[in-house]
């Protein structure tokens, strides 16, 4: 019988020494690419999922396969690891909870919650003088209406939870009828937002560590078709002033949240040459896959680091690189990536590949020039 785990303040912020095991929640490709850097650094990694035979299953030393909401299995789960982190970070605020009471929880449910609500999140930005798109909050046919009225079209309707990859939304257009706009999002609270016609798309990831310290990225370049990310190019076609005002940004953010992890910052890059705040994500993230092949130290590294109490390493970038997902059936060409020269291949371990499931990314490097 396991012994409940009492944590000083002193035990907290102690790095927690290779041998140790960091429990992820959520089993998907980014808990595998972090436990498999967690490996690298003499780390066991315990993943708590809903999913048989999931990506960071096939790559963890342990796994627990149970839903994000039973208590029980939190609660074993929290007394066998060391330290508890997210791949995914829509779990519900009571297990959050439950865990905190019994192990070290990296990032905190303070970042959590802001990261799971498109509202919050715009209005912790907003707070913090950080700009994003026009929105308002949508709760009815009528709120619709008004926020059409003074937001204008083209406009975005978004879901406020759970949306991801373009899933729960809808563009306003001049034809769309608004009762039915509404209708689509099922009573759910939604966001309007501004169609921002953008010059494109920029995310800067940065790691924060238990004392404070930061280590940002290289700014990547997003290109998304139909909603999901497509490629990441770096270094982002982006005036250098830019880029650090995207940087800024990011590491605002990350102070603001008193963060200890990694946050990923997406924004849109105006037309006028300035940057609004699309959406955060507090773990590693797609548009940071790059990093894996093209720096001294890569994002999963460095979650893990953060999250372990370690130093952060260098973010330093050795290489240009272009990151394309594979979705889908790109991934037949597996056999073609591997035969080409400056072609990294990154395969996530899913049986299946349905139209639109994101099942590996390829990194093509070369030698830094930007
Ligand atoms: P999201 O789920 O909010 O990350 O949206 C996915 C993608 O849809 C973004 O990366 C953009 O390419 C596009 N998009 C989302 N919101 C807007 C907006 N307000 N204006 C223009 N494009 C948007």
């Amino acid at each position: 019988m396991p012994t409940t785990r009492i944590w000083s303040s002193e035990i907290m912020n102690t790095p927690l020494p290779p041998g140790g095991t960091i429990g992820i929640i959520g089993g998907g490709q980014l808990g595998r690419m972090a436990a498999l850097a967690a490996a690298r650094l003499g780390y066991r990694v315990h993943v708590f999922t809903p999913e048989v035979d999931s990506p960071t299953e096939q790559v963890a030393a342990t796994a627990t396969i149970a839903g994000y909401d039973d208590m029980k299995a939190l609660e074993a789960f929290a007394r066998a690891v060391d330290v508890v982190t997210f791949e995914f970070e829509n779990i519900p605020a009571a297990s959050v909870r439950l865990l905190t009471s019994l192990v070290p929880v990296r990032p905190s449910w303070k970042v959590l919650e802001v990261a799971q609500d498109r509202i919050s999140e715009k209005r912790f930005f907003n707070g913090i003088g950080i700009a994003t798109a026009p929105w308002a909050e949508i709760n009815s046919a009528a709120d619709l209406k008004a926020g059409v009225e003074r937001i204008g079209r083209p406009a975005v309707l978004k879901t406020t939870r759970l949306g991801y990859d373009g899933k729960g939304q809808v563009k306003i257009t001049a034809k769309t009828d608004l009762d039915q706009a509404w209708a689509s999002m099922d009573g759910a609270t939604a966001v309007l937002e501004g169609f921002i016609d953008f010059a494109g798309e920029v995310s800067v990831i940065v790691a924060r560590g238990l004392d404070g310290g930061c280590a940002t990225f290289d700014p990547a370049w997003n290109v998304h078709t139909n909603h999901i990310l497509d490629t990441t190019t770096i270094p982002a076609p982006i005036s250098q002033p830019l880029a650090e005002r995207a940087i800024q940004v990011a590491l605002k953010a990350a102070e603001a949240l008193d963060l200890v992890g990694l946050l990923a910052v997406e924004m849109f890059v105006t037309k006028a040459g300035d940057v609004l705040v699309n959406e955060m994500a507090p773990r590693p993230h797609n548009s940071g896959h790059w990093t894996m092949d093209a720096c001294v130290t890569d994002q999963f590294e460095q979650f893990i680091r953060a999250v372990c109490g370690l130093p952060l390493g260098s973010p330093d970038r050795h290489s240009d690189a272009v990151m394309t997902n594979l979705i889908g059936s790109d991934v037949d060409k597996w056999l073609d990536f591997l035969k080409e020269p400056g072609a990294k291949l990154h395969l996530y371990g899913k049986a299946e590949a349905r139209s639109g499931r994101k099942m590996g990314h390829v990194t093509r490097i070369r030698p830094r020039q930007g």
